[in-house]
């Protein structure tokens, strides 16, 4: 049950986009024009000087209905893109998913969901306790699940599930630390064993109500940071050689990730403390690109002496394990469909592109 252990770089990302239904502000135009089409696997986007673009990617998600009931929910996002991720993470591997894109092209809506259509972190959650139960049941395995919820502002850390149990607690800001063997981590972060789906779900509504009290006020904060929901699970296996027990565990670390919104950061009028958050933005979104691409590289051309900067930025550092080594990741670049949003819809598709 030992994770693959054939050599240590074989890392491979799966890469998917998806295009969401225009906004209500975006109908109301009478000027907006869908800019995005779809086929098989292949997205094509028509600037307005009329020069066609055109992107492949493992999937291609329509969101929009046109009639012809071609369109992808959420179950089916979660079946392509997360549901083999899980297969993996129970293999040994460690996994991460993240959402690219610009503010309001619907990342949440994939990593967390809306209403009643849930999105990526909750069916997994769901999915991976269905299976712990089977395991239990049916190997004798015993799987424990230990999650934590934080977010990266500004290069910083911060708990988005601290001070729940101890009333008033001070929001503290976290850091990052390396561990010799089990590598980077965020010293002082709260962990929760769940048992369940129902615990999991508890400690979601609440972090999602943490990150949004703490950007109320802060000129719309969330859509700046990147949130990291990790879940860390164990599987445990008695085994009786020559009449001794010995406990046999499988360790893999699964991050969810919404990162902060890809739009360019206006620089005009900006100074101290805003100018310096737009850059730390841009130091994350550009070394994950970066870190992403720099893999790919690698396990196409097999180079293994490739330098991989995962220290430029606090995200690349905490998803090291994750990204790289035994990992296998999966990215989702979400788009709006309309003419108004071209240009940041074009450096979505080319960021994505990269990766493959
Ligand atoms: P982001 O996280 O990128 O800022 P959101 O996830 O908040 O964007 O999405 C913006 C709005 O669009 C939300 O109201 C969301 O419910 C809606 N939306 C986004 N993607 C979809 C989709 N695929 N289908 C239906 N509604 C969507």
């Amino acid at each position: 049950m030992d994770a693959a252990e054939d050599g240590e770089d074989s890392c491979s990302i799966m890469v998917a986009v998806r295009v969401r239904p225009f906004s209500q502000r975006e109908l109301s135009d009478s000027n907006t024009r869908c800019v995005v089409s779809m086929l098989n696997n292949e997205t094509t986007v028509r600037s307005d000087n009329g020069s066609v673009h055109q992107f492949a990617y493992d999937f291609s998600f329509w969101s929009h209905d046109q009639g012809s009931g071609d369109f992808c929910d959420q179950a089916l996002v979660y079946s392509r893109l997360a549901q083999p991720l899980l297969g993996k993470a129970f293999e040994g591997y460690n996994t991460c998913l993240f959402a690219y894109g610009q503010t309001g092209s619907g990342k949440s809506y994939c990593i967390m969901g809306h209403g009643a259509e849930t999105g990526i972190i909750p069916r997994f959650c769901e999915e991976l306790f269905a299976r712990a139960d089977t395991l239990a049941s049916k190997n004798k395995v015993k799987v424990n699940v230990e999650i934590s919820f934080f977010e990266i502002y500004n290069e910083k850390i911060h708990d988005l599930l601290a001070g729940s149990k101890e009333k008033g607690a001070k929001k503290a800001t976290l850091k990052v630390r390396e561990h010799p063997v089990l590598g980077p981590y965020v010293e002082g972060l709260s962990t929760y064993v769940v048992n369940s789906f129902v615990d999991v779900e508890g400690w979601i509504t609440l972090g999602n109500k943490n990150r949004a009290t703490a950007a109320t006020g802060m000129n719309d904060k969330s859509s700046r940071s990147h949130s990291v929901f990790t879940i860390v699970l164990t599987q445990t296996k008695t085994e009786s050689i020559e009449g001794q027990e010995h406990d046999h565990s499988v360790n893999s670390k699964i991050n969810l990730v919404d990162l902060a919104g890809s739009e360019r950061q206006s620089l005009a009028n900006t100074s101290g403390e805003r100018l310096r958050e737009g850059a730390n933005i841009n130091k994350s979104l550009l070394t994950l690109g970066k870190v992403i691409s720099l893999l790919s590289e690698r396990s196409v051309t097999k180079k293994r002496k490739i330098f991989i900067p995962y220290r430029d930025s606090v995200l690349t550092w905490l998803l090291k394990e994750s990204l790289g080594g035994n990992s296998k990741t999966a990215m989702i670049a979400t788009v709006s469909p309309a003419s108004q949003h071209v240009e940041e819809t074009l450096s979505t598709l080319r960021y994505a592109q990269q990766a493959r």
